[in-house]
């Protein structure tokens, strides 16, 4: 994308530029057959309390397989499904599948706490979410209170009044809410202190700073937050030994990362809490 730049060529920066819009037009007609054709599917990856390795929930990841096997990273087409629009029901049925998988472990006599479930602001923007939330409850049979929502921070902190609103409203129906992504963004504190969350989620780039020389500064700081304010506090990306104990000791709660498990498919997730120790 650069490389045109760097040769100080404006017509070559022009051209690749015309080349990635095309591209991208292209991915997301590929990513509206996909979704009709089923290409797209949910991992679920373990979330887990970090001081007794009890198993917690999962949250739930969108995948995208291409018809030649080829996968695209959530990273790379969720803004392309919010850009066309497309996040709004592609959202509701990552929501609803979500909430009927936990619902078939909860009737099966696993004893988990949660579903952890990634939304979207163009998602969280609309009037009618709440109702869409409440359906994919009602529907599934599934109790509120097993059910969180993932929300990035950058969602939380534009549109300040509105965002209050549409959280309080969650929160009636008796849902978790969790910050996503939590120290990436631009926060104000004071208005964090006001917000109904659950949860701070630790961003992965805090956790693999815990090897730098860095160290678990900002893990520690994100931490110590969420005691003063009363919210739980979970570490995503815990990959080593290490980012566990350094996290424990620290007081975080929970975790999840490769380290416990990678995301996996629906099928997996019995065998997998069957073997966990
Ligand atoms: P996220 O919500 O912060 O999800 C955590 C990401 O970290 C996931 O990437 C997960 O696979 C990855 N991860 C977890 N543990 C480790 C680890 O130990 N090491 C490494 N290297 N990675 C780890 P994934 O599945 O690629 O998702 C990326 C992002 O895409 C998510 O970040 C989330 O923002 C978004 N996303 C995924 N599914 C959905 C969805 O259904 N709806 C929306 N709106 N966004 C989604
Ligand atoms: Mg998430
Ligand atoms: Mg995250
Ligand atoms: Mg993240």
């Amino acid at each position: 994308r650069t490389k045109g730049y760097q040769r100080g060529s404006h017509t070559l920066f022009t051209r690749e530029m015309g080349i990635e819009i095309r591209e991208r037009a292209v991915l997301m007609q590929h990513l509206h057959k996909a979704f009709d054709a089923e290409r797209l599917y949910l991992m679920y990856q373990p979330q887990i309390d970090l001081s007794n390795r009890r198993i917690i929930g999962f949250e739930a990841l969108l995948r995208w397989r291409t018809d030649d096997g080829q996968m695209i990273p959530p990273t790379d087409f969720i803004p392309l499904a919010e850009h066309s629009g497309l996040i709004i029901s592609l959202g509701a049925w990552v929501l609803r599948t979500a909430c009927f998988t936990m619902m078939q472990l909860l009737e099966k006599g696993f004893e988990l706490d949660r579903i952890a479930v990634n939304v979207s602001v163009i998602q969280f923007r609309q009037p009618e979410f709440i109702k869409l939330v409440e359906r994919a409850l009602h529907d599934s049979g599934l109790a509120p209170h097993y059910l969180e929502l993932e929300i990035t921070e950058s969602v939380t902190m534009n549109g300040a009044g509105m965002f209050e609103e549409a959280l309080a409203g969650l929160k009636t129906l008796g849902i978790q809410i969790a910050i996503d992504d939590f120290g990436t963004g631009f926060s104000s504190l004071s208005y964090l202190d006001k917000l109904p969350v659950d949860r701070l989620k630790i961003d992965r780039a805090f956790v693999t700073q815990i090897d730098t020389s860095a160290g678990p500064r900002i893990a520690e700081l994100i931490t110590q937050l969420g005691k003063k304010l009363n919210v739980k506090i979970i570490a995503e990306g815990i990959e080593t030994e290490l980012h566990w104990d350094v996290l424990q000791k620290m007081g975080c709660d929970e975790g999840q990362g490769f380290l416990i498990a990678r995301p996996m498919l629906e099928s997996a997730i019995e065998p997998w809490l069957r073997s966990w120790k």
